[in-house]
This record gives C-alpha cells, sequence and structure tokens, in this order.
C-alpha cells in the first residue's frame, strides 16, 4: 500500500490501520507522562507517537526539548491549522519547550501552489502573526523564512549525499514529471527537521498529521547516519471541514479562517453538516448522531473544555432533547469570541512580530499585513 503519490499524501481515516502502516505507538499509554494533558490529547485527537518517551525521558530529567513544527504558507491559516500550534503552545507552556517555526516559501513555490515567492513571503508573515497571536513566548520560539536563512541551503546541501533519488522517489511517490526543485525540496525539508538537533543540540519532537510522517522517517534515517538524535514524532487525527469534507483553504465553506468576519463564519457554520433529522419532529422523537456531526466535533476539537459539558451534549442530541439550529448558534458564538479575541492579538503582536524572526523581516510586507 502506498499512502504518497506525487508529494501529495492520501488521506486515510482508519486510524488502527494507520498506526500500524506507519509503525507508530499509540498515544494512550503514556498519557498520563504528559502534564496537565491537553484536550486534544483527552479526546485521543492526538493519538500517536514515535519514540516521544524518550523526549518524555529528557523532560523527567528536567531537560528543555523542541518542538519544530513547520508551516507551508500558500494561504490565510484556517481553525484546522491553528490546532496544531496551539498543541504546540501547550507543549511549550505546559512541558517547557522551545518551540521553533520554520516556514517553506520555497515549498510552496516549488510545488506551485503560489504564484511568486514574494507572495509565500508575505503569507509566511501573514500565518506567523496567526501563530504567534496565540501567545508564543518570543523567548522561547523561532521563527524563519526558508530562502532567508543560508543555513538552510547550506544544510540541505550537505544532508543532499546522504539519500538517494530512488530513495526520495519511493518516499515521496515522484513521477517523472515532478521538477527538479520539488525533488531537493526533500533535503530542505530535512534541514528544517533537524534545525534545533544540528544548531542547539536539542531533542526534537515534529508534531504533524499522521500524513506527513513519510518525512519524518526520512530525516530519522538521515540522523541516524549522521550520528545525532532521531527527531520523535507526534501524530494528529484529520480535521473534518464544516461540510464534512476534509478542511481546505481552497474551498472557503470548508473551514473557518482565522481572519473571517463574524458574518462569514455565522454563514459557514449555519451552512455545515450536522448528524440532524430533517424535521424538528423527527428530531424531538428519533434524536440525532453526534458521530457524524461536524458541529458537535468543532465543538469537542476546538471549544469546549468541560468533559462533562461534552457529555451532556452528547446525550442530549441522542435523546432529542436539543436541535441542530442550538448547536450551531452555541457554536457561532464561541467562534466569533474567538475570532475578535485574535483580531485584537494580531493588532497586538504585528509590530513584536520582528523579535520571534532569527532574520530581518520585509518591513513593507508587514505593514501590509491585515
Ligand atoms: Fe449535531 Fe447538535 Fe444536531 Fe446533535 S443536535 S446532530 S450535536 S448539531
Amino acid at each position: 500500500m502506498s499512502l504518497v503519490e506525487g508529494g501529495e499524501v492520501k488521506k486515510i481515516t482508519d486510524y488502527e490501520k494507520l498506526i500500524k502502516y506507519f509503525g507508530v505507538s499509540k498515544i494512550e499509554p503514556i498519557l498520563d507522562r504528559f502534564k496537565e494533558p491537553h484536550r486534544l490529547l483527552k479526546r485521543n485527537i492526538v493519538f500517536a507517537h514515535r519514540d516521544f518517551d524518550k523526549i518524555l525521558d529528557e523532560v523527567d530529567k528536567g531537560n528543555i526539548f523542541a518542538v519544530l513544527s513547520g508551516r507551508g504558507p500558500s494561504d490565510r491559516m484556517h481553525l484546522g491549522h491553528l490546532t496544531l500550534y496551539e498543541f504546540n503552545l501547550y507543549l511549550q507552556k505546559k512541558m517547557g519547550a522551545n518551540v521553533y517555526i520554520p516556514f517553506s516559501d520555497d515549498e510552496k513555490y516549488v510545488f506551485k501552489k503560489v504564484e511568486s515567492l514574494e507572495k509565500a513571503k508575505y503569507l509566511a508573515l501573514d500565518n506567523a502573526l496567526d501563530i504567534i497571536a496565540l501567545g508564543y513566548d518570543p523567548r522561547k520560539t523561532e521563527c524563519f523564512i526558508s530562502t532567508e536563512l543560508p543555513w538552510v541551503y547550506k544544510t540541505a546541501i550537505k544532508l543532499s549525499r546522504h539519500l538517494t533519488y530512488s530513495t526520495v522517489k519511493a518516499v515521496f511517490g515522484f513521477k517523472g514529471e515532478n521538477n527538479p526543485g520539488e525533488i531537493f525540496y526533500s533535503c530542505i525539508q530535512m534541514a528544517h527537521i533537524l534545525y534545533p538537533i544540528l544548531v542547539y543540540n536539542l531533542p526534537t519532537v515534529v508534531p504533524v498529521a499522521i500524513d506527513q510522517d513519510p518525512y519524518i522517517r526520512i530525516s530519522r534515517d538521515v540522523a541516524e547516519k549522521i550520528r545525532v538524535f532521531k527527531p520523535a514524532g507526534i501524530y494528529l487525527k484529520y480535521l473534518r471541514g464544516l461540510t464534512g469534507e476534509p478542511m481546505s483553504s481552497s474551498q472557503p465553506e470548508t473551514c473557518i479562517f482565522a481572519t473571517d468576519s463574524p458574518e462569514e463564519a455565522r454563514k459557514k457554520i449555519w451552512n455545515a453538516f450536522t448528524g440532524g433529522q430533517p424535521t424538528v419532529k423527527e428530531q424531538r422523537e428519533k434524536g440525532g448522531n453526534p458521530d457524524i456531526c461536524v458541529v458537535y466535533e468543532m465543538l469537542n476539537i476546538y471549544f469546549i473544555e468541560d468533559d462533562k459539558e461534552m457529555e451532556k451534549l452528547r446525550s442530549d442530541c441522542i435523546n432529542g432533547n436539543i436541535l441542530c439550529g442550538e448547536c450551531k448558534l452555541k457554536l457561532t458564538d464561541y467562534v466569533i469570541k474567538f475570532l475578535e479575541k485574535h483580531k485584537r492579538e494580531r493588532e497586538k503582536y504585528k509590530y513584536k512580530l520582528k523579535e520571534f524572526f532569527i532574520h530581518e523581516i520585509d518591513e513593507d510586507l508587514l505593514a501590509k499585513l491585515p
């Protein structure tokens, strides 16, 4: 079974199968080693890991570790993207991690997801602002744009000798029509992943959606060859979009962007896919199905911290004690509060963004950010 084709990984949601296929471990047995486990851990959205127990051994010894969490800037960020960075922020605040965020303008350019490098750089700053506005600590966070840091190219060149074209082709599923930039990008990405290990000698974990595991595996193989710490992985489940389809920035109706207006968010939530019945009467008689409901899923993943409140919502849904309109209003309320706060935080952090980057950033691009 190949999950990768042309550098894109197919989305499979049978998690037991994925755990076996990728040879990763379930998160459950190590859950009590996390300090105040985050909602995403308790609800099994962060569901698997590779060698994170080794990182926890370092935490137990009082040592610092690194979280490496890159972002490909090809569009605005939506709530699904921010979930990963909310989890990384938890690792920084509660587990003491330093967080490193490379923005791969080069990747989005060579894979033709943006029309120019300039556009990718602008989006990198816009995305960085969304991430940093969640509340990152500048003393424990480093950001860089890939083409702006000469270290990346030099390291990618050095690492390239430890890979062969057939490995890259097999791991990423490249075909004859891929351009050389796409193929070399595998070396660039290895440099990103190994950055905190090579520069700071820090044990590193890479939290990603499970489909990104091939990138971690290839970096682990090379780390072993050059005798440095092999990066660990933490894996998140795929998050569904509002329509029930995968969330995608190119289909705005599937996701809430961090910079959406309250009106845009309200409209999208009102059209969201639910597990409700076609009529109020049937809903009262038969109840709804929270297991297929996106509104329920969004409340569970993004907003409601209290487990008891989630249990009550679930039983109210199943027993027909609540209508979909009420849930949508509840979700809208949470989303709008988040968007309003996020807007204020973006404004606050806009001119502090420089403190998070380890190279100069373009002031003109910064001034253009919303
Ligand atoms: Fe979903 Fe709420 Fe409708 Fe149940 S009542 S299906 S949880 S929107």
